[in-house]
């Protein structure tokens, strides 16, 4: 059988300086076709509040302070605005807005709030955590960043949880236990979150191996993104496949959700009861 191209639930544009400039929607709208099949627009909340004050941006200094994010509101609302209306000019039906936000250490977004219902689908991605960087030892470390994963996935806006295990990854030199692993994806389970497979390749490998057998055996929701930054990334699954084919599954393995159980979510992502439900094999059960 034919494999259908894959929906790619993460992509970012030049709103983001890490971007080559020429990634504009448009670009992500002429490349939809057979690999392709669907795109979401995800650039960083953060970008768009804090991108003026750029040492602030990179030093992650806003994730603990949030009054910086409320200084930026009204620039950081502006530049929202302007983003979303980028892509739903466009007037392409398989291209969709969505947002990779990030939750500060107040439990806040980086999105103001009145735009959660605009979004199509919401990630939610942790990039910097300075008070978890500083802790002495890897497994402090570790237990420090579940305390921080728990509250993200009971934060009832956030619809996928982003490169799961990349943040860790990098700060703890690729060691991950199978005990945080294995937690993580009970509480998925029960928050009812979907996961990305992260098809870029500065995701971990073994993390993303362990995670993706616990996903097909629980039936757990996954998404697949590429992360693009550059032209060559923006269709490139390559990754994603390789990981899939080294977990021992194929994409038949997997619940894979598309854009429109997201949509579903608008204007009931207040609450948890609103995220997709499904039963032990894998199947949504529609309440
Ligand atoms: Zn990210
Ligand atoms: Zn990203």
């Amino acid at each position: 059988m034919q494999e259908r191209g894959w929906t790619n639930f993460h992509a970012h544009t030049n709103v983001d300086p890490c971007c080559e400039p020429e990634l504009t929607p448009a670009l992500y709208a002429g490349l939809v076709g057979d690999e392709m099949r669907r795109v979401v627009i995800t650039d960083h909340g953060f970008m768009h509040y804090f991108l003026h004050e750029t040492d602030l941006l990179w030093s992650g200094r806003w994730m603990e302070d949030p009054e910086h994010f409320d200084a930026a509101r009204e620039i950081g609302n502006a530049n929202l605005r302007a983003g979303i209306d980028r892509i739903r000019n466009l007037k392409n039906a398989h291209v969709f807005a969505g947002i990779e936000t990030d939750m500060m250490r107040d439990g806040r977004l980086t999105h103001d709030p009145g735009f959660t219902n605009e979004f199509d689908v919401i990630l939610c991605g942790l990039h910097f955590a300075p008070w978890i960087e500083k802790l002495e030892s890897e497994e402090a470390r570790e237990r420090a960043w579940l305390d921080f994963v728990d509250a993200l996935l009971n934060t009832p806006e956030v619809d996928v949880f982003a490169h799961p295990f990349r943040w860790l990854a990098t700060v703890n030199k690729g060691r991950i236990s199978d005990d945080a692993i294995r937690r993580v994806l009970r509480w998925v389970e029960e928050c009812g979150v979907a996961l990305e497979l992260n098809s870029n390749p500065n995701t971990p490998e073994t993390a993303e191996v362990r995670m993706l057998r616990i996903v097909a055996d629980r039936g757990l929701p996954v998404v697949i993104g590429t992360d693009s930054h550059a032209h060559a990334q923006i269709t490139n699954f390559s990754l994603a496949r390789q990981r899939l084919a080294l977990a021992g599954l194929t994409p038949q393995d997997l619940y894979m959700p598309e854009v429109e159980d997201f949509i579903a979510r608008k204007g009931r992502r207040q609450s948890m009861a609103s995220r997709p439900v499904v039963d032990r094999s894998g199947r949504p059960i529609t309440p």
